[in-house]
Protein backbone atom coordinates (compact mmCIF):
# COMPACT_ATOMS: atom_id res chain seq x y z
CA UNK A 1 0.00 0.00 0.00
CA UNK A 2 1.28 3.43 -1.08
CA UNK A 3 1.49 5.53 2.15
CA UNK A 4 0.23 9.16 1.79
CA UNK A 5 3.39 10.55 3.71
CA UNK A 6 6.58 9.71 4.28
CA UNK A 7 7.12 11.17 7.93
CA UNK A 8 4.37 11.36 10.50
CA UNK A 9 6.15 14.06 12.55
CA UNK A 10 4.47 13.74 16.71
CA UNK A 11 5.33 17.36 18.02
CA UNK A 12 5.43 20.28 16.36
CA UNK A 13 8.48 21.40 18.62
CA UNK A 14 12.24 22.41 17.36
CA UNK A 15 13.23 18.36 16.88
CA UNK A 16 10.01 17.82 15.32
CA UNK A 17 9.92 21.29 13.10
CA UNK A 18 13.76 20.62 12.09
CA UNK A 19 13.56 17.34 11.02
CA UNK A 20 10.06 18.80 8.74
CA UNK A 21 12.29 20.90 7.17
CA UNK A 22 15.54 19.41 6.51
CA UNK A 23 12.79 15.90 5.01
CA UNK A 24 10.61 18.56 2.96
CA UNK A 25 13.99 19.65 1.70
CA UNK A 26 14.94 16.20 0.04
CA UNK A 27 11.39 15.68 -1.45
CA UNK A 28 9.88 13.77 1.37
CA UNK A 29 6.13 14.42 2.31
CA UNK A 30 5.75 15.12 5.69
CA UNK A 31 2.76 15.95 7.97
CA UNK A 32 3.04 17.19 11.58
CA UNK A 33 0.63 17.07 14.73
CA UNK A 34 1.05 18.47 17.97
CA UNK A 35 -1.44 18.53 20.29
CA UNK A 36 -0.98 21.60 21.10
CA UNK A 37 -3.17 24.65 19.96
CA UNK A 38 0.46 26.37 18.64
CA UNK A 39 3.26 25.06 17.22
CA UNK A 40 7.01 25.67 18.69
CA UNK A 41 7.15 22.84 21.57
CA UNK A 42 8.66 24.99 24.49
CA UNK A 43 10.07 27.65 22.86
CA UNK A 44 6.53 29.17 21.76
CA UNK A 45 6.16 33.15 22.37
CA UNK A 46 2.90 34.93 23.03
CA UNK A 47 2.69 38.32 21.40
CA UNK A 48 1.55 40.45 24.87
CA UNK A 49 1.87 44.21 24.19
CA UNK A 50 3.79 43.86 21.14
CA UNK A 51 6.13 41.99 23.36
CA UNK A 52 7.25 38.39 22.66
CA UNK A 53 6.71 36.78 25.98
CA UNK A 54 8.33 32.90 26.41
CA UNK A 55 5.57 31.55 27.60
CA UNK A 56 7.39 28.01 28.47
CA UNK A 57 10.32 29.72 30.12
CA UNK A 58 13.46 31.88 28.63
CA UNK A 59 15.02 30.75 25.99
CA UNK A 60 18.48 32.04 24.70
CA UNK A 61 20.05 30.25 21.95
CA UNK A 62 23.24 29.37 22.35
CA UNK A 63 26.08 27.47 20.64
CA UNK A 64 29.68 27.27 19.47
CA UNK A 65 28.56 24.57 16.29
CA UNK A 66 29.10 26.68 13.87
CA UNK A 67 27.01 24.53 11.52
CA UNK A 68 24.31 25.02 13.72
CA UNK A 69 24.69 28.16 14.22
CA UNK A 70 24.70 28.95 9.84
CA UNK A 71 21.60 26.95 9.53
CA UNK A 72 19.41 28.79 12.17
CA UNK A 73 20.35 32.33 10.35
CA UNK A 74 19.85 30.72 7.34
CA UNK A 75 16.18 30.36 8.89
CA UNK A 76 16.17 33.72 11.01
CA UNK A 77 18.39 35.99 11.60
CA UNK A 78 19.61 35.95 15.61
CA UNK A 79 20.29 38.83 17.41
CA UNK A 80 22.96 40.01 19.37
CA UNK A 81 21.29 39.08 22.78
CA UNK A 82 24.30 38.22 25.53
CA UNK A 83 23.11 37.15 28.63
CA UNK A 84 24.15 38.47 31.51
CA UNK A 85 22.11 37.31 34.87
CA UNK A 86 22.15 39.46 37.63
CA UNK A 87 21.39 37.96 41.37
CA UNK A 88 19.68 39.36 44.00
CA UNK A 89 21.42 38.01 47.36
CA UNK A 90 19.93 37.79 50.80
CA UNK A 91 23.04 40.58 51.48
CA UNK A 92 20.23 42.91 49.41
CA UNK A 93 22.51 43.95 46.78
CA UNK A 94 23.06 42.89 43.42
CA UNK A 95 25.39 40.64 42.05
CA UNK A 96 27.15 39.98 38.71
CA UNK A 97 26.64 36.00 37.07
CA UNK A 98 28.61 33.59 36.44
CA UNK A 99 30.75 34.33 39.48
CA UNK A 100 33.91 36.86 37.99
CA UNK A 101 35.79 39.89 39.05
CA UNK A 102 32.65 42.08 39.50
CA UNK A 103 31.15 39.35 41.46
CA UNK A 104 34.30 38.92 43.58
CA UNK A 105 34.19 42.92 43.78
CA UNK A 106 30.36 43.17 45.03
CA UNK A 107 31.03 40.83 47.41
CA UNK A 108 34.28 41.59 48.94
CA UNK A 109 35.82 45.19 47.71
CA UNK A 110 38.76 43.56 45.40
CA UNK A 111 39.60 44.92 42.58
CA UNK A 112 42.49 42.85 41.31
CA UNK A 113 42.61 38.96 40.33
CA UNK A 114 45.22 38.59 42.52
CA UNK A 115 43.59 40.07 45.27
CA UNK A 116 39.97 37.92 44.53
CA UNK A 117 41.78 34.59 43.86
CA UNK A 118 43.54 34.79 47.66
CA UNK A 119 40.26 35.89 48.88
CA UNK A 120 38.92 32.18 47.27
CA UNK A 121 41.39 30.42 48.61
CA UNK A 122 40.98 31.84 51.77
CA UNK A 123 37.38 30.95 51.90
CA UNK A 124 37.92 27.28 50.46
CA UNK A 125 40.75 26.62 53.13
CA UNK A 126 38.37 28.16 55.67
CA UNK A 127 35.49 25.76 55.11
CA UNK A 128 38.15 23.01 54.61
CA UNK A 129 39.21 23.21 57.77
CA UNK A 130 35.90 23.83 59.58
CA UNK A 131 34.91 20.67 58.05
CA UNK A 132 37.91 18.97 59.04
CA UNK A 133 37.04 20.28 62.90
CA UNK A 134 34.11 18.49 62.16
CA UNK A 135 35.35 15.19 61.42
CA UNK A 136 34.66 15.64 57.42
CA UNK A 137 37.11 14.21 55.16
CA UNK A 138 35.00 14.33 51.74
CA UNK A 139 32.47 16.29 50.98
CA UNK A 140 28.98 14.15 51.57
CA UNK A 141 26.48 16.46 50.19
CA UNK A 142 26.13 19.48 48.14
CA UNK A 143 26.01 22.21 50.33
CA UNK A 144 30.02 20.73 51.70
CA UNK A 145 30.86 20.28 48.11
CA UNK A 146 30.11 24.31 47.51
CA UNK A 147 31.69 24.87 50.24
CA UNK A 148 35.03 23.31 49.37
CA UNK A 149 34.81 24.34 46.03
CA UNK A 150 34.23 28.43 46.27
CA UNK A 151 33.77 29.47 50.28
CA UNK A 152 31.05 30.45 52.82
CA UNK A 153 30.53 33.75 51.51
CA UNK A 154 29.66 32.99 47.67
CA UNK A 155 27.73 29.68 48.97
CA UNK A 156 25.08 31.82 51.10
CA UNK A 157 24.81 34.72 48.93
CA UNK A 158 24.30 33.39 45.64
CA UNK A 159 23.73 29.16 45.92
CA UNK A 160 22.42 28.03 48.78
CA UNK A 161 18.81 29.72 48.47
CA UNK A 162 18.59 29.56 44.68
CA UNK A 163 19.90 25.57 45.06
CA UNK A 164 16.98 24.71 47.58
CA UNK A 165 14.32 26.68 45.94
CA UNK A 166 15.43 24.74 42.14
CA UNK A 167 15.18 21.13 44.04
CA UNK A 168 12.88 21.53 46.58
CA UNK A 169 15.05 20.15 49.28
CA UNK A 170 17.87 21.25 51.97
CA UNK A 171 21.47 21.62 50.13
CA UNK A 172 22.62 19.17 52.64
CA UNK A 173 19.87 16.57 51.72
CA UNK A 174 21.31 16.99 47.92
CA UNK A 175 24.02 14.83 46.21
CA UNK A 176 27.64 16.02 46.02
CA UNK A 177 28.16 15.30 42.39
CA UNK A 178 25.50 17.93 41.47
CA UNK A 179 28.48 20.38 41.55
CA UNK A 180 31.25 18.95 40.36
CA UNK A 181 32.77 22.24 39.64
CA UNK A 182 31.83 25.79 40.18
CA UNK A 183 33.80 27.74 37.30
CA UNK A 184 35.17 31.26 38.45
CA UNK A 185 36.56 34.23 35.75
CA UNK A 186 39.02 36.29 37.05
CA UNK A 187 38.24 39.04 34.53
CA UNK A 188 35.16 41.11 34.45
CA UNK A 189 33.41 39.22 32.09
CA UNK A 190 29.64 38.94 32.80
CA UNK A 191 28.79 36.93 29.85
CA UNK A 192 26.87 34.13 31.15
CA UNK A 193 28.03 31.51 28.15
CA UNK A 194 31.15 30.28 26.98
CA UNK A 195 30.04 29.73 23.51
CA UNK A 196 31.16 31.71 20.30
CA UNK A 197 27.93 32.70 19.43
CA UNK A 198 24.47 33.48 21.29
CA UNK A 199 20.97 35.44 20.49
CA UNK A 200 17.46 35.79 19.84
CA UNK A 201 16.15 35.43 16.51
CA UNK A 202 15.05 38.67 14.75
CA UNK A 203 11.26 39.28 15.51
CA UNK A 204 11.07 36.15 18.01
CA UNK A 205 11.25 31.96 18.24
CA UNK A 206 7.71 31.93 16.32
CA UNK A 207 10.13 33.07 13.22
CA UNK A 208 12.39 30.59 13.28
CA UNK A 209 9.37 27.39 13.78
CA UNK A 210 7.23 29.54 10.55
CA UNK A 211 10.08 29.22 8.64
CA UNK A 212 10.88 25.59 9.68
CA UNK A 213 7.53 24.43 9.08
CA UNK A 214 6.93 26.90 5.79
CA UNK A 215 5.49 24.85 3.20
CA UNK A 216 4.74 21.75 5.61
CA UNK A 217 1.30 20.48 6.37
CA UNK A 218 0.66 20.83 9.89
CA UNK A 219 -1.98 19.83 12.66
CA UNK A 220 -2.96 21.87 15.50
CA UNK A 221 -4.69 20.36 18.35
CA UNK A 222 -4.27 16.63 17.47
CA UNK A 223 -3.13 14.06 19.96
CA UNK A 224 -1.29 11.46 18.23
CA UNK A 225 -2.53 9.06 21.17
CA UNK A 226 -6.13 10.10 20.81
CA UNK A 227 -6.58 8.02 17.44
CA UNK A 228 -3.00 5.72 17.21
CA UNK A 229 -3.96 3.53 14.82
CA UNK A 230 -4.74 6.01 12.16
CA UNK A 231 -1.63 7.78 12.54
CA UNK A 232 0.52 4.73 12.68
CA UNK A 233 -1.29 3.72 9.12
CA UNK A 234 -1.00 7.02 7.47
CA UNK A 235 2.69 7.08 6.79
CA UNK A 236 5.92 5.39 6.00
CA UNK A 237 7.85 6.18 9.15
CA UNK A 238 6.32 8.11 12.44
CA UNK A 239 8.85 10.60 14.30
CA UNK A 240 7.68 10.59 17.58
CA UNK A 241 9.07 13.45 19.75
CA UNK A 242 6.40 13.26 22.67
CA UNK A 243 6.96 11.31 26.16
CA UNK A 244 8.51 7.87 25.69
CA UNK A 245 6.77 6.37 28.68
CA UNK A 246 3.66 7.38 27.19
CA UNK A 247 4.42 5.68 23.49
CA UNK A 248 4.79 2.43 25.58
CA UNK A 249 1.38 2.95 27.80
CA UNK A 250 3.49 3.35 30.79
CA UNK A 251 4.46 -0.46 30.84
CA UNK A 252 7.14 0.04 32.95
CA UNK A 253 5.90 3.07 34.93
CA UNK A 254 6.08 6.63 34.79
CA UNK A 255 8.66 8.99 34.11
CA UNK A 256 9.26 11.97 36.68
CA UNK A 257 10.10 15.62 36.32
CA UNK A 258 10.30 18.74 37.68
CA UNK A 259 8.35 21.83 36.39
CA UNK A 260 8.44 25.48 36.56
CA UNK A 261 5.03 27.69 37.56
CA UNK A 262 5.17 30.90 35.92
CA UNK A 263 3.17 34.25 36.99
CA UNK A 264 3.19 36.94 34.25
CA UNK A 265 2.49 40.05 34.81
CA UNK A 266 1.86 42.96 32.32
CA UNK A 267 3.14 46.42 34.26
CA UNK A 268 2.60 50.12 33.29
CA UNK A 269 6.40 50.60 32.97
CA UNK A 270 8.57 50.71 30.62
CA UNK A 271 11.40 49.40 32.57
CA UNK A 272 11.34 47.06 35.39
CA UNK A 273 14.07 45.94 36.28
CA UNK A 274 16.76 46.46 33.49
CA UNK A 275 17.28 43.26 32.81
CA UNK A 276 16.12 40.36 31.07
CA UNK A 277 17.18 37.98 33.86
CA UNK A 278 17.39 38.50 37.68
CA UNK A 279 18.04 35.34 40.20
CA UNK A 280 16.52 35.48 43.84
CA UNK A 281 19.10 33.56 45.70
CA UNK A 282 17.26 34.21 48.89
CA UNK A 283 15.14 31.42 50.56
CA UNK A 284 12.25 33.70 51.72
CA UNK A 285 11.85 34.84 48.56
CA UNK A 286 9.75 32.31 46.75
CA UNK A 287 10.40 32.63 43.43
CA UNK A 288 13.87 32.06 41.53
CA UNK A 289 13.68 34.38 39.03
CA UNK A 290 11.72 37.25 37.40
CA UNK A 291 12.19 37.38 33.28
CA UNK A 292 11.99 40.67 32.09
CA UNK A 293 11.04 39.42 27.88
CA UNK A 294 11.22 42.89 26.20
CA UNK A 295 14.96 42.86 26.85
CA UNK A 296 15.48 40.04 24.94
CA UNK A 297 14.83 41.60 21.89
CA UNK A 298 15.17 45.77 22.45
CA UNK A 299 18.54 47.12 23.47
CA UNK A 300 19.60 50.69 24.88
CA UNK A 301 17.55 53.61 24.62
CA UNK A 302 14.67 51.20 22.43
CA UNK A 303 13.35 49.58 25.45
CA UNK A 304 11.54 53.12 26.07
CA UNK A 305 9.62 53.14 23.13
CA UNK A 306 7.13 50.56 24.73
CA UNK A 307 5.52 51.90 27.57
CA UNK A 308 4.91 48.65 28.94
CA UNK A 309 6.62 46.06 29.99
CA UNK A 310 5.83 42.12 30.84
CA UNK A 311 7.62 40.06 33.51
CA UNK A 312 7.39 36.47 34.27
CA UNK A 313 8.01 34.83 37.98
CA UNK A 314 9.63 31.61 37.97
CA UNK A 315 8.53 29.08 40.99
CA UNK A 316 10.34 25.74 40.61
CA UNK A 317 7.75 23.05 41.07
CA UNK A 318 7.24 19.76 41.69
CA UNK A 319 5.52 17.96 38.35
CA UNK A 320 2.37 16.05 38.57
CA UNK A 321 0.59 14.92 35.51
CA UNK A 322 -1.44 17.44 33.76
CA UNK A 323 1.40 19.95 34.48
CA UNK A 324 4.21 20.74 31.71
CA UNK A 325 7.03 17.94 31.82
CA UNK A 326 9.99 20.57 31.33
CA UNK A 327 13.23 19.02 33.34
CA UNK A 328 13.76 15.03 33.49
CA UNK A 329 14.84 13.49 36.80
CA UNK A 330 17.69 11.83 35.90
CA UNK A 331 18.23 9.61 39.20
CA UNK A 332 18.98 5.98 39.55
CA UNK A 333 14.99 5.18 39.65
CA UNK A 334 14.09 6.96 36.68
CA UNK A 335 17.02 6.02 34.61
CA UNK A 336 16.13 2.19 35.20
CA UNK A 337 13.03 2.95 33.91
CA UNK A 338 14.28 4.85 30.93
CA UNK A 339 16.24 1.83 29.60
CA UNK A 340 13.81 -0.44 29.38
CA UNK A 341 11.91 1.95 27.20
CA UNK A 342 15.16 3.06 25.54
CA UNK A 343 15.75 -1.21 24.96
CA UNK A 344 11.77 -1.19 23.48
CA UNK A 345 12.75 1.48 21.52
CA UNK A 346 15.97 0.45 20.03
CA UNK A 347 14.15 -2.59 17.97
CA UNK A 348 11.49 -0.58 16.34
CA UNK A 349 11.85 -0.19 12.35
CA UNK A 350 9.53 2.26 11.52
CA UNK A 351 9.66 4.75 14.45
CA UNK A 352 12.38 7.56 15.12
CA UNK A 353 12.27 8.59 18.87
CA UNK A 354 13.60 12.60 18.70
CA UNK A 355 13.85 15.75 20.92
CA UNK A 356 14.05 15.58 24.81
CA UNK A 357 10.42 14.12 25.77
CA UNK A 358 11.52 10.99 23.72
CA UNK A 359 15.32 10.63 24.87
CA UNK A 360 14.11 11.39 28.66
CA UNK A 361 17.21 13.90 28.62
CA UNK A 362 17.45 17.44 29.04
CA UNK A 363 18.64 19.16 25.60
CA UNK A 364 19.11 22.81 24.83
CA UNK A 365 18.39 24.04 21.77
CA UNK A 366 21.36 23.82 19.67
CA UNK A 367 22.05 19.79 19.95
CA UNK A 368 18.65 19.17 19.56
CA UNK A 369 18.92 21.31 15.89
CA UNK A 370 22.34 19.45 16.13
CA UNK A 371 20.66 16.09 16.58
CA UNK A 372 18.37 16.90 13.39
CA UNK A 373 20.82 17.84 11.03
CA UNK A 374 23.10 14.51 11.93
CA UNK A 375 19.98 12.30 11.07
CA UNK A 376 20.14 13.28 7.22
CA UNK A 377 23.97 13.15 7.05
P1 LIG B 1 9.32 20.27 22.84
O1 LIG B 1 9.59 21.70 22.60
O2 LIG B 1 8.77 19.87 24.14
O3 LIG B 1 8.32 19.75 21.70
C1 LIG B 1 7.61 18.54 21.79
C2 LIG B 1 6.24 18.77 21.16
O4 LIG B 1 5.56 17.51 21.07
C3 LIG B 1 5.36 19.70 21.99
O5 LIG B 1 4.90 20.75 21.18
C4 LIG B 1 4.22 18.79 22.44
O6 LIG B 1 2.98 19.48 22.52
C5 LIG B 1 4.21 17.74 21.34
N1 LIG B 1 3.61 16.47 21.77
C6 LIG B 1 3.96 15.73 22.85
N2 LIG B 1 3.18 14.63 22.93
C7 LIG B 1 2.33 14.68 21.87
C8 LIG B 1 1.26 13.86 21.41
N3 LIG B 1 0.91 12.77 22.09
N4 LIG B 1 0.59 14.20 20.29
C9 LIG B 1 0.91 15.34 19.62
N5 LIG B 1 1.91 16.17 20.03
C10 LIG B 1 2.60 15.85 21.13
N6 LIG B 1 17.41 25.65 25.61
C11 LIG B 1 18.35 26.56 25.27
O7 LIG B 1 19.14 26.32 24.34
N7 LIG B 1 18.44 27.75 25.93
C12 LIG B 1 17.59 28.09 26.94
O8 LIG B 1 17.71 29.18 27.51
C13 LIG B 1 16.60 27.13 27.33
N8 LIG B 1 15.76 27.41 28.33
C14 LIG B 1 14.83 26.48 28.69
C15 LIG B 1 13.95 26.76 29.74
C16 LIG B 1 13.01 25.85 30.14
C17 LIG B 1 12.08 26.16 31.27
C18 LIG B 1 12.94 24.58 29.49
C19 LIG B 1 11.96 23.56 29.92
C20 LIG B 1 13.78 24.30 28.43
C21 LIG B 1 14.74 25.23 28.03
N9 LIG B 1 15.59 24.99 26.96
C22 LIG B 1 16.54 25.90 26.61
C23 LIG B 1 15.51 23.71 26.21
C24 LIG B 1 14.57 23.80 24.99
O9 LIG B 1 13.27 24.11 25.40
C25 LIG B 1 14.59 22.45 24.26
O10 LIG B 1 15.87 22.16 23.78
C26 LIG B 1 13.63 22.35 23.07
O11 LIG B 1 12.43 22.99 23.26
C27 LIG B 1 13.39 20.89 22.78
O12 LIG B 1 12.57 20.72 21.66
P2 LIG B 1 11.76 19.38 21.47
O13 LIG B 1 11.15 19.44 20.12
O14 LIG B 1 12.57 18.21 21.82
O15 LIG B 1 10.63 19.39 22.61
Amino acid sequence: MLMKYDYLIVGAGLFGATFAYLARKRGKRCLVIDKRSHAGGNIYCENVEGINVHKYGAHIFHTSDKEVWDFVNSIVPFNRYTNCPVAQAPDGKLHNLPFNMNTFYQMWGVKTPAEAQAKLDEQRRDAVERMKEEGITEPRNLEEQALTLIGCDIYEQLIKGYTEKQWGRKCTELPAFIIRRLPVRMTFDNNYFNDSYQGIPIGGYNRLIDGLLDGVEVKLDTDFFADRARWESIADKIVFTGKIDEFYGYRFGKLEYRTVRFETETLDEPNHQGNAVVNYTAADVPYTRIIEHKHFETFGAAVYDNPHTVISREYSTEWTDGMEPFYPVNDERNQAVYEQYRTLASLESSVIFGGRLAEYKYYDMAPIIAQALNHFK
